[in-house]
């Protein structure tokens, strides 16, 4: 496999052919701000202790305070962490929000703790890492297997070690706790507003209109639900247990009652036209949409070439490496990249952060609409840039957000200003 953090700064020294920034800017930027790595002890149910590894990464700050996500996954490592900080860095630029980069994860399978275990996990995760975080310093959010209820004890316990409450630490909280409407299925409206908008110049506007999703998770999920509602045929989809497949069209709904009853989507095999078929094949399926919504590195040079969709929505971050990019490429298939497709959550995050700051809560149609003309005036942006240098729509999002991150860097005066 490549290595993720490699992968990412390729797409940094790509961008940098097309953006006029100074080198300084590219040295700030290809190092993280702050690292920290700990081991979580907890009490387990049965009376033992256990310690769990976990980080947090601050990638960079000069846009603002740092934003990104917690993640609970037995394989969670440093190099991911650094590595999804920096694309949080990337992905606030995109979309203009005045915050830098973070990325937090435990080490962990967060489903073979019980209920108490998981709460006293979460609330050691924000002890250990109360110095970093902060309202005005790093905020963090949900990600993968971590939820609103999790986000809902860490802003708890940070309450308890500053003092006060303090809603604006911590994103992605329980409604009555200070979250914000449309929060939960941000990830996945911010994508859909960006392939309507897109939808013309990407021919999915009209005629056959079939969908595969890779991870039915808080992403995926309710990216089917919005496809299915507009028409789309959702003939695919898979989670960490398997795959199915039916090409008259599946109900995201039934799909997702037989997930919740039985564990898996895999329990649809067998129902009215529905089988179970390979991981693998699901992303080799012909279709007009593919969306990758599970985890990093999921179409990469060994099943790149076998890739039938006409566009690749990037829901989860990372799925795409370089070198499949390169082949996908080729293909001519657009990839709408996940520092745009999937910044719709940190968004209406970062509505929810103004929210807690102004103690004013907002309409959920104020937060669509705002969504929506940030994801449509940024798509649009990174639409032109692609079109203007003929780059692909991914390094044309790092041109995009490069150029704002160097207007920061740059106000603070560069080797010119200085020596000139
Ligand atoms: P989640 O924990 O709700 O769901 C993850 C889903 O992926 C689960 O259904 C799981 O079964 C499935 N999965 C795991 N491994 C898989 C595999 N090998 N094949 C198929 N499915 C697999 O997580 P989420 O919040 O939906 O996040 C999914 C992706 O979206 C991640 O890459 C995350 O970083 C990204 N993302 C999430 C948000 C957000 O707001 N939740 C925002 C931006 C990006």
């Amino acid at each position: 496999m490549e290595n993720l953090f490699e992968g990412a700064l390729s797409h940094l020294e790509e961008a940098a052919r097309y953006a006029q920034v100074h080198p300084e800017v590219l040295e700030k930027l290809r190092y993280p701000k702050e690292v920290l790595a700990t081991r979580l002890m907890i009490r387990m149910d049965d009376g033992s202790r256990r310690s769990f590894r976990a980080w947090r990464c601050r990638y960079d700050d000069t846009r603002g305070p740092t934003k990104g996500g917690i993640r609970f996954h037995p394989d969670a490592k440093e190099d991911e962490v650094i590595t999804l900080a920096f694309w949080m860095t990337f992905k606030c630029a995109v979309v203009g929000l005045p915050y830098g980069g973070a990325k937090g994860a435990i080490q962990v399978d967060p489903h073979s703790l019980t209920k108490g275990e998981l709460e006293r996990l979460s609330r050691a995760y924000v002890h250990a890492f109360a110095n970093m975080i902060g309202p005005n310093r790093d905020i963090p959010a949900p990600d993968v297997y971590t939820n609103a209820m999790i986000m809902g004890w860490m802003a708890d316990e940070y309450a308890n070690v500053v003092g006060h409450p303090c809603p604006d630490v911590i994103t992605g909280k329980p409604i009555p706790l200070g979250g914000s409407l449309g929060r939960d299925d941000a990830t996945a409206r911010g994508g859909f507003y960006v392939l309507n908008h897109l939808a013309e110049e990407l021919g999915c506007n009209g005629g056959t209109r079939r969908a595969v999703i890779q991870g039915m998770g808080n992403a995926g999920s309710h990216m089917a639900e919005m496809l299915h509602a507009a028409g789309w045929q959702i003939i695919g989809m898979s989670d960490s247990r398997g795959a199915i497949y039916d090409p008259s069209g599946l109900f995201p709904s039934a799909v997702l009652r037989a997930k919740q009853e039985q564990g898996s989507v895999v329990a649809m095999a067998g129902r009215e036209g529905v089988r179970e078929i390979s991981p693998d094949e699901l992303l080799t399926l012909e279709c007009e949409l593919l969306v990758p919504a599970a985890l990093e590195e999921m179409i990469n040079a060994d099943n790149a070439e076998h890739i039938q969709a006409r566009v690749i929505l990037e829901l989860a971050n990372g799925p795409v490496t370089p070198a499949a990019d390169r082949i996908l490429a080729r293909k001519g298939i657009a990839v709408l990249p996940d520092i745009l497709a999937n910044a719709g959550g940190v968004t209406v995050s970062y509505f929810e952060w103004v929210q807690n700051r102004q103690g004013y809560y907002w309409t959920l149609d104020e937060v669509h609409s705002r969504l929506k003309a940030i994801m449509e005036r940024e798509s649009r942006n990174v639409w032109n840039i692609a079109q203007k240098h003929n780059i692909t729509l991914r390094t044309a999002a790092y041109v995009h957000a490069l150029n704002r991150l160097s207007e920061a860097i740059e106000a603070h005066g560069t080797q010119a200003y200085f020596a000139g």
